[in-house]
């Protein structure tokens, strides 16, 4: 009984508030007015959009197929959205330099998806970190998209950020073959160069050197002597953040003591 069909794209997306484009949301909304024109071939499906985001050769197709089957797109300007009144939508069309009223029985908003409700307490609770748009950030974009940084923990889909259907099952089983990896070894081989709390008396166990570990190596105990930090050497890469960041010079890097680097520079301007 539906004879036609408005979608709006961007609708929340890309904005002040939310910068990202959720990719998909265009895949989807194209996808279902093939489905809706092929169940009734005489509705009318119009797709007001910003920009199109149909990457990859398959998502080009389909809208190409979606054109061919009558759907309709029309740009809109974001700076002068459409707007939806009684039965219908208002939208100014800056190709025809004209405002068009378009009959509506149904309208579909296309919002952005957003990261989970619990994302940043599970960053919190595994130390992994989350970008700026409250996603889970891969250890690198293109070299490692499906690791963290700290061992032994992936990610996939969209957790990661905004994927469809078949790039969400194909990262999963690349995470799970990553993670097979893991699970498979007889031992670990871990970083040789970690960090040593070489005076434990100086460590006030303040935890800043906790809150700045980016793998999650170091945790603060209640010891003899008080609160003292503790470095978990498996999860240490020796990456030097908390020495420098010690003001009391609690902690170390072994193989990479204040003197030995300092013997190192002295060399260096000696030579
Ligand atoms: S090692 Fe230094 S920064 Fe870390 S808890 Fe102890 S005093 Fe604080
Ligand atoms: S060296 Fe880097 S990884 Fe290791 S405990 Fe210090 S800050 Fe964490």
């Amino acid at each position: 009984s539906i004879k036609n069909v408005v979608m709006i794209q961007c609708v929340g997306a890309r904005t002040e508030k939310r910068t990202y484009c959720s990719r998909i949301c265009c895949q989807i909304a194209v996808k279902n007015a093939i489905l809706i024109k092929e169940a009734n071939a005489q509705a009318k499906v119009y797709i007001l959009y910003r920009d199109m985001q149909m990457y990859g050769v398959e998502n080009e197709e389909l809208l190409r197929e979606a054109k061919r089957k009558g759907v309709r797109f029309v740009n809109y300007d974001p700076s002068r959205p459409p707007a939806v009144e009684d039965g219908s939508v208002k939208v100014y069309s800056p190709l025809l330099g004209e405002e068009m009223k378009i009959n509506a029985d149904l309208v579909v908003l296309s919002t952005p998806l957003i990261p989970a409700e619990d994302a940043e307490k599970l960053s919190k609770l595994l130390r992994v970190p989350l970008n700026e748009n409250g996603f889970f950030l891969e250890a690198h974009v293109k070299l490692r998209p499906l690791d963290f940084a700290t061992d032994g923990i992936f990610l996939c889909g969209s957790a990661r950020f905004p994927a469809n259907i078949k790039e969400a099952v194909s990262q999963a089983l690349g995470a799970a073959s990553r993670a097979s990896i893991v699970l498979l070894r007889d031992s670990i081989t871990v970083e040789p160069i970690v960090s040593v709390l070489v005076n434990e008396d100086a460590c006030r166990g303040c935890g800043l050197c906790v809150a700045l570990c980016p793998y999650g190596a170091l945790e603060i105990r209640q010891t003899d002597k008080g609160r003292k930090v503790h470095v978990i050497e498996v999860a240490c890469k020796g990456c030097g953040v908390c020495a420098s960041t010690c003001y009391q010079h609690a902690l170390t890097i072994n193989s990479f003591r204040d003197d030995q680097i300092l013997a190192q520079i002295n060399a260096f301007l000696e030579s």
